[in-house]
């Protein structure tokens, strides 16, 4: 059996919360409280990205915990992003210096 995941629209303060991270409030819904327990603010509901409907606070809490116990994973996967992008990285780099000569 599929487990339906709930979904649901993020409200006023959950938006504001995200600004206040600087996290895309676009990007993300309203979803089941995670396994962790991180619900946010007694809404009943865990903030979890769209993309693949991980809880915020827990990708959060891997991506920390990569780091510091894996650090070369990190390395790893910028080196495959880098190699998968090099055109828009270097471009990117390339119009970042045209701009800081003027
Ligand atoms: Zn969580």
């Amino acid at each position: 059996m599929v487990r339906k995941l709930v979904e649901r629209t993020l409200n006023q303060a959950a938006i504001s919360y995200l600004n206040e991270r600087q996290v895309d409030n676009t990007k993300c819904c309203f979803g089941s409280i995670c396994h962790r327990g991180h619900e946010f603010q007694q809404s009943g509901y865990s903030i979890r990205w769209y993309s693949n409907r991980t809880c915020i606070d827990c990708a959060a809490e891997h991506v920390l915990r990569e780091q510091v116990e894996h650090p070369e994973r990190q390395k790893a996967r910028y080196k495959k992003y880098y190699y998968s992008h090099r055109e828009e990285i270097l471009d990117r780099q390339n119009r970042r210096r045209r701009e800081a000569n003027g």
